[in-house]
């Protein structure tokens, strides 16, 4: 084990520097906690990036792991494999109507670049259309359907077919979708881009866009599924179904997997797409039972109920700098009159863990087995941080 400090030196000298680093070095968790290489506490808001929503250190995904590990790891998509199919058939069951059948990846930004290939070989057509402030992923694909300026400019030329569409603007997307459109890619809830949900005519107006144009619709979850948003999915608050869900994060407890699932219209012929690691024994293992815990404790209703116990308590005392709380369950948006990079600092040293979602959202995105109290003492120390005088516009 290192000393305190020394994993955060041994890492400066010999990781790429991808990321913006903060300077806490985390070492173990537990439920809604974590603990970093000082013995400090947090409750954790970031819950590695709303991945952790069973918990840290969950019982049943270790055991899970470990029984699968003694039996097989590693056992590529071209064989079949007993805990695969058990994942594939829980998946199936829990989706929105008639989503049956899975592809399974490594991580959100393989299922995105999945489901774009599938939908150019579904429809024969380049195009795809998403929203701006939306979020997709990394990779070459996923990041054309990206956004965001500074995540694409050095990375141009991206793929070719991909057009925008203001958020929230029905008739922007009636306008864009044509017989050139494979795909509408949107988040029925935008993370990254700042905790916004989408109306529900804009969701609509997407189905309706796909169905006279002849277009797939895909729908990004990797950040809503899984109960953060008071439903199994997000796309079940307006009832509107997609073609295709793209899912990751929370799927399997921290382990990493992605999942495509689709519904009739979509049958890539063998040996257009694959994947070595995609699917295999142990991760299905530790999403079977992350996804038996989520139905046994019920953390659908859970995350709706804290959520609303979090706006209860924090919404009549809103500090002064806080311009608007925009929240679904457990997806939770603090937006800054100013840029919030320093008070995610503060909550930090105050105990609370916390993720920017551009320059001026908080956003928190909890275990949804967090407890009350740890709840209300999120809500006390934002109160506290977030109220502290300091420059305010
Ligand atoms: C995190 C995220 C992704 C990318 O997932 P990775 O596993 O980081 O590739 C894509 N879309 C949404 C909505 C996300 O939140």
């Amino acid at each position: 084990m290192f000393s305190p400090g020394a994993a955060r030196s041994v890492e400066r000298r010999y990781a790429l520097e991808v990321f913006p680093k903060r300077d806490i070095t985390l070492v173990e968790g537990r439920g809604a906690e974590v603990h970093d290489d000082r013995g400090r506490r947090y409750i954790d808001c970031v819950a590695g990036i709303g991945v952790a929503s069973i918990g840290h250190g969950n019982r049943a995904v270790a055991e899970a792991l470990s029984s699968q590990a003694r039996r097989i790891v590693t056992c590529p998509g071209i064989f079949y494999n007993d805990t695969r199919a058990r994942l594939l058939e829980k998946l199936a069951s829990i989706a929105p109507p008639g989503l049956t059948r899975g592809f399974l990846c490594n991580s959100g930004a393989e299922s995105v670049e999945a489901a774009i290939k599938f939908a150019r070989l579904a429809t024969g057509r380049p195009g795809v259309v998403s929203a701006m402030r939306g979020f997709h992923g990394r990779t070459l694909g996923a990041l054309s359907a990206t956004h965001k300026k500074e995540y694409r400019q050095a990375f141009e030329p991206l793929v070719p077919g991909f057009s925008f569409v203001p958020f929230n603007r029905p008739g922007k997307l009636l306008d864009a979708v044509g017989e050139e459109t494979a795909a509408v890619v949107i988040e029925p809830v935008q993370g990254e881009g700042g905790i916004r949900p989408a109306s529900a005519e804009f969701l609509q107006a997407a189905r309706e866009a796909c169905d006279d144009a002849g277009a797939l619709l895909v729908f990004d979850e990797i950040q809503t599924g899984f109960c953060r948003t008071g439903r199994m999915f997000a796309c079940e608050h307006h009832e509107v179904t997609p073609d295709m869900l793209c899912l990751a994060k929370a799927i399997a407890g921290g382990v990493p997997l992605g999942a495509v699932l689709a519904n009739g219209r979509i049958r890539p012929p063998p040996g257009k797409h694959g994947t070595t690691f995609g699917g295999n024994p142990l991760v299905c293992a530790a999403a079977l039972a992350a996804i038996e815990f989520m139905q046994e404790e019920r953390l659908d209703e859970r995350a709706a109920a804290l959520g609303a116990r979090f706006r209860e308590r924090f919404e009549p005392r809103l500090p002064r700098r806080v311009r608007a709380l925009r929240q679904v369950g457990l997806m939770i948006g603090v937006e800054l009159r100013e840029r919030c990079r320093p008070h995610i600092d503060a909550l930090a040293k105050a105990g609370v863990l916390a993720l920017p979602a551009g320059t001026t959202v908080i956003r928190l995105l909890p275990p949804l087995v967090i407890k009350e109290e740890q709840i209300d003492e999120v809500v006390e120390v934002l109160v506290r941080v977030l109220g502290l005088p300091g420059r305010t516009k």
